[in-house]
């Protein structure tokens, strides 16, 4: 089995190798190395806001040009645009990662909308993580028909869901099939939600909606290796040409690597 090329498209790291868990090592160097005992030929990294790293995320991408690219850290309502417009016009720089859990905001914020409408101007791609899970934000406001709207208000913004909206799996697949402007990327979920009814829901979106889902482990949440090969285990049985797409095309033609 070939499957060419692999593409993680969902990393993190720090300049310190700290992890928020405290259990993690977040380093460029384990990163590499895992990336390589997977095979893995690119990598996006997803900058977080609180980190204040993207300076960081370009020297790396720099030194590991045409491997690693970046989503730029923000948050809209604690910063201004003008803070990464520098940032995003650097090759690296695929678009811009929000996280309304982590930065407590509604993705209908109407400063995250502002957001919005210059990253459909100039082609920046936004990544979103949406995962039912949070202590101050009302839940309903991360589910996959936000979004949905979204979509259809920006036709032409391309946004990657993390973690397929989990525990919405399923109409995380329904959003994505209705609208060509948004996809699912299946980082952190495998295994942590084996033998629920998210592992169903996966491989049927899989199978069905093979060029909207994007490999991605959440390194470093997840080992790179370790994730890819119980992603691989998980999708065994698909064609190649659908293992393709979800293992590298799909995130090279979305993240235009
Ligand atoms: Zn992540």
């Amino acid at each position: 089995m070939y499957i060419s090329p692999i593409v993680d498209a969902h990393l993190h790291i720090t300049d310190n190798g700290e992890w928020f868990t405290g259990k993690h090592n977040a380093s460029i160097g384990l990163l590499i190395e895992q990336m390589d005992a997977g095979g893995v030929a690119k990598g996006v990294i997803m900058g977080l806001a609180q980190l204040n790293q993207n300076e960081y995320l370009r020297r790396i991408c720099d030194e590991h040009r045409g491997i690693l690219y970046a989503m730029a850290g923000f948050s809209p309502v604690t910063q201004e645009l003008t803070a990464v417009r520098d940032y995003l016009s650097h090759e690296a720089f695929r678009g811009i990662k929000l996280h309304p859990r982590r930065d407590n905001f509604s993705p209908m914020d109407p400063k995250a909308l502002a957001v919005y409408e210059e990253a459909e101007e100039k082609g920046w791609v936004i990544n979103f993580d949406v995962f039912g899970h949070s202590a101050r934000l009302p839940i309903e406001e991360l589910r996959p028909t936000v979004f949905d709207r979204l979509a259809k208000r920006f036709p032409n913004l391309k946004m990657v869901l993390s973690h397929c909206c989990v525990p919405w799996m399923l109409e995380a697949f329904f959003v994505a099939k209705s609208n060509p402007n948004l996809y699912l990327d299946c980082s952190f979920i495998i295994e942590r939600f084996n033998k629920t009814s998210v592992m169903q829901d996966l491989l049927y979106t899989a199978r069905h909606l093979d060029r909207k889902l994007i490999f991605g482990s959440d390194f470093p949440e997840e080992q790179a290796h370790r994730y890819l090969s119980m992603a691989k285990i998980e999708f065994k049985d698909l064609q190649e040409e659908k293992k393709s797409n979800i293992f590298g095309l799909n995130a090279i033609q979305v993240y235009g690597l």
